[in-house]
């Protein structure tokens, strides 16, 4: 049974059966019936939950019997949270998660007028979730607006803390934007009085963390290379900092398994050593290019957080589309799993949408606490079910032939090639 008096919980109470998710010495500690909580979601968020959910169980069924399972411990945000708490992100699902460490959720809605900015960067940063990773990976048979999707396998860390997400914005004419103004021009730079101003800060703790932790997912993974992707050209105190931190924190904890790009040519005639991790970097404008024309010379790219933003989703567009790309952001101790897509209210409540980016980081989500061979069920069914052309409609409409299936359907068909 899992211990309740570790969480201070005011309208929820933990499942009875099932255990928590521990950390010792810094590793998760993983119970065979772990208690875990989920955020059904807005929008078309209970679609796509009923769906996963279905397909997660029957995988961890499959692979494991009664051996294992999940015990599901529902938590609120967004809109049901507000019927039941009258807010959108109460004190208990904070608690809950942080409680059980291990978490996934569906889409949430951005609440329209002031407030939060977004709920989903409200998460982030109340629970300090500084790396957002997203693999992009091509499944057979997904239409694509590239010849070869298959070349693209990337595993994206962008930064989730910082940046010009960090919210620090000054309106035009407010007195905030005067006295920055003031203060830029005491510095010697002159602005038009009617700018609008925002700031970008660039830590090198938060730059070094997430770097440090692609780095470790390259080895741990086994992944070629880890390529820093920035603006340094521009901005060279930030983004070329970033860059820079980088390279000096690679050298200084991996040194023993990185080598960058000069030292591949000239000690080693541009053959990659086995054992070494190749650490290079790119100018983000250039990269989108390679993601185009020579995506099978990536594997982990670590970026910060505007240009993780954008470089994620253009990435995943090239493998099928936002329907198929799952995330999860994470702290030293948290994983959060998301579908990546939002709520997408037009189709709420159809039972019409894709359930892959849910059911793909829930596979995700079994890797993290070591449940691989379940993971693999899933991505097996996926990739066969893709093949026999029983796809929901956004991926139907890309492919030649396709049964355009409903989104339980499409979770009963995955179901059914376990
Ligand atoms: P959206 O991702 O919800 O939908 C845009 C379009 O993408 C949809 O109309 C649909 O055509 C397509 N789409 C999205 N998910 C799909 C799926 N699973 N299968 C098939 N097609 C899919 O983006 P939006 O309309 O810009 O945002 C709607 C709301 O979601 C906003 O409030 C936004 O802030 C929020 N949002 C939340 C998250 C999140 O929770 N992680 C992410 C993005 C947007």
């Amino acid at each position: 049974m899992a211990s309740a008096s570790a969480f201070k919980l005011d309208k929820l109470s933990l499942p009875q059966a099932g255990e928590l998710i521990t950390l010792v010495n810094r590793k998760l500690s993983v119970p065979d019936h772990p208690v875990i909580p989920f955020i059904e979601g807005d929008g078309v968020g209970p679609d796509i939950w009923a769906a996963a959910s279905r397909v997660i169980e029957k995988a961890v069924s499959k692979a494991y019997g009664n051996r294992r399972s999940i015990v599901w411990f529902e938590v609120f945000a967004g809109d049901k949270a507000k019927d039941k708490y009258g807010e959108l992100l109460p004190r208990d699902t904070f608690e809950a998660v942080r409680g059980c460490l291990v978490a996934i959720k569906g889409p949430l809605t951005t609440p329209v007028g002031g407030g939060f900015r977004s709920l989903n960067v409200a998460i982030r940063q109340e629970m300090n979730l500084y790396a957002c990773i997203r693999p992009i990976r091509y499944f057979k048979g997904v239409g694509s607006p590239v010849h070869h999707p298959e070349q693209v396998d990337l595993v994206i860390f962008r930064e989730n803390t910082e940046d010009v997400y960090a919210g620090i914005e000054w309106k035009k004419g407010s007195e905030g934007a005067r006295r920055v103004l003031a203060l830029v021009k005491e510095l010697g730079h002159e602005l038009a009085p009617d700018c609008a101003l925002g700031l970008k800060p660039i830590s090198q703790k938060a730059s070094q963390r997430l770097v440090r932790r692609s780095l470790q997912y390259a080895l741990d993974r086994n992944k070629p290379s880890v390529t820093l992707v920035h603006k340094g050209n521009i901005m060279k105190y930030t983004e070329g900092a970033f860059r820079d931190w980088g390279y000096q924190l690679a050298e200084k904890e991996f040194g023993d398994v990185t080598i960058n790009e000069t030292q591949l040519g000239e000690r080693y005639g541009g053959r990659q050593p086995a054992g070494k991790i190749v650490v290079k970097d790119r100018i983000a404008d250039a990269m989108f290019q390679q993601l185009l024309l020579r995506p099978q010379e990536y594997s982990v790219l670590a970026t910060t957080n505007l240009n993780g933003d954008y470089l994620s989703d253009a990435a995943a567009a090239q493998v099928g589309g936002l329907g198929m790309a799952p995330g999860a952001n994470m702290s030293d101790e948290i994983a959060f799993f998301e579908a990546t897509h939002g709520s997408a209210p037009k189709y709420a409540g159809q039972d019409k949408v894709n359930p892959g980016s849910m059911i793909l980081s829930a596979a995700m989500m079994l890797e993290h606490i070591g449940w691989q061979e379940a993971a693999d069920k899933i991505l097996k069914a996926i990739q066969e079910t893709i093949l026999a052309k029983t796809v929901t409609y956004d991926l139907a409409r890309q492919m030649i032939g396709a049964t355009e299936v409903s989104c339980s359907k499409f979770a009963d068909h995955i179901i059914s090639r376990m």
